[in-house]
């Protein structure tokens, strides 16, 4: 066995002597503990320098140039980063973040004497143990290439100071640290690493075989501003944000702190929000003549009943006939005819439940969702149809209808909540499972300025 393994089996036992069992820890001293776990840290770092070591030769055995002789490539891997990972059973990112350290610990003892070198201090911290690979990485990236306006000189002196902070800085910290030295040293070049992040943006959709689709994302620092403060706008009290003076404000925090949502569904109903309203204010700037929607398809026969289940156009998973109605009730339906073969008989006129100028008198008339505590404006709504409205063809009247948020309409919908009007009063009557003598509930107006109007109307 070469004197490597016979060091690193010596360290092996040592380590696995020191002891993980709970009675141990509750013995130790305030002091201990936290030292326990610095001491450790620094055992891993030690142990990280010299896996990244091997992992930079590891790469230069299986560079590109030995085609199928190379190293990785013998084992059945296709790259360098492949077999580390297999053998290291990590992830794939923790695999070339090893290579990437690896890389310049090599080139720190290689090319020691060249010039060129600039981020040997990196090498040497990490090889002592000084600096973990994470803090290692974000000097690096965050301090970027040499170029023609930042020479290595500069970029030399910048990694002293940085590994010097590395002592008290996590890696993040670093990061920007690092970034913000670079754009000191190179004032000119700030238009030029904004322009490559920018480069980097992307939005991909991409669906799952049980029907979700999953969405990532990475922003440009701009995008990201214009989005995180919408999402934290919608989301603050939930993420600590400032506390509200406001009474309005205070109760909208009250409210979301109390919903059943996590803060991750809140973000993402938000941004569905968000595309709907963009969608009804658009004029045919961003999406042309036709404005994003859902279309749902279901058979005359169960939306009658109703029973049975809807597809989403485009989607291959049915849809329960609480969100066929759900749809129907805020966007009307088109009916299309087909003969017992199959074969498209007619396409009859869009019937709407209400037309613009009645989701106009909506909105004056309920100030916003009608569900209690709601706040959610009528630019977030949809109107919901007190009755079933399928059942009736007569004309559809503003007094049939109520305002509610996406949230709220579904809720009602799927969980059979009902809105009856006695008068102008509209009452919300709860399922059995939620009050078996279903009480109804007193929904008033949030209108101010029918609020306002009642009481001139009261003067005068
Ligand atoms: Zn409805
Ligand atoms: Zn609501």
């Amino acid at each position: 066995m070469s004197s490597i393994l016979e060091n690193i089996a010596t360290a092996l036992t040592a380590v696995a002597d020191v002891p993980v069992e709970a009675s141990i820890f509750p013995r130790l001293s305030d002091d201990d503990l936290v030292l326990v776990q610095a001491k450790l840290a620094e055992l891993r770092r030690l142990v990280d320098a010299r896996s990244a070591a091997a992992a930079a030769h590891i790469a230069h055995r299986s560079r590109r140039e030995l085609g199928y002789g190379g190293l990785a490539q013998r084992r059945g891997h296709r790259t360098a980063d492949a077999l580390i990972q297999s053998v290291t059973r990590s992830t794939r990112q923790d695999a070339r973040a090893l290579m990437r350290v690896g890389a310049v610990l090599r080139e720190s003892q290689v090319e020691a004497d060249s010039p060129q070198l600039w981020f040997g201090n990196i090498g040497e911290a990490v090889a002592r143990g000084d600096l973990s690979l994470a803090a290692a990485d974000a000097i690096r990236t965050g301090l970027g290439m040499p170029g023609d306006r930042v020479g290595t000189e500069s970029l030399r002196e910048a990694t002293r100071v940085l590994v010097t902070s590395a002592q008290t800085l996590d890696a993040d910290v670093l990061f920007t640290k690092a970034r913000a030295l670079r754009d000191q040293l190179d004032a000119a070049g700030i238009a030029d690493r904004e322009a490559e992040r920018r480069a980097r943006r992307y939005l991909r959709l991409a669906p799952l075989a049980d029907g979700m689709v999953r969405l990532t994302v990475l922003l440009d620092p701009e995008s990201a501003a214009l989005v995180t403060d919408a999402v934290d706008l919608v989301t603050s009290p939930r993420r600590g944000g400032p506390r509200f003076v406001a009474r309005a404000e205070k109760s909208r925090a009250e409210e979301l702190l109390a919903d059943e949502r996590t803060t991750d569904q809140i973000t993402l109903d938000a941004l569905v929000g968000m595309v709907k309203i963009a969608g009804d204010a658009d004029a045919g700037t961003v999406f042309g003549n036709r404005r994003p929607g859902v279309r749902v398809l279901v058979s005359a026969r169960a939306l009658e009943r109703p029973s049975g289940h809807g597809r989403i156009e485009g989607r291959s998973d049915p849809v329960s006939i609480e969100t066929v109605e759900r749809y129907a009730c805020d966007a009307g339906i088109v009916p299309i005819a087909f003969d017992d073969d199959g074969a498209c008989l007619n396409v009859g006129r869009e019937q709407r439940l209400f037309t613009a100028r009645q989701r106009m008198a909506l909105g004056a008339r309920d100030g916003g969702c009608l569900w209690p505590e709601c706040r959610r404006p009528p630019s977030w709504c949809e109107a919901h149809h007190i009755d079933h409205w399928h059942r009736d063809h007569g004309e559809t009247n503003v007094a049939d209808g109520v305002l509610l948020c996406r949230h709220h309409h579904m809720l009602l919908h799927d969980n059979h909540w009902q809105i009856v009007r006695r008068g102008a009063e509209y009452l919300l009557v709860p399922p059995d499972s939620i009050d078996a003598s279903r009480t109804p509930i007193p929904l008033p107006s949030k209108s101010s300025a029918l609020g306002d109007l009642l009481v001139e109307q009261r003067v005068g």
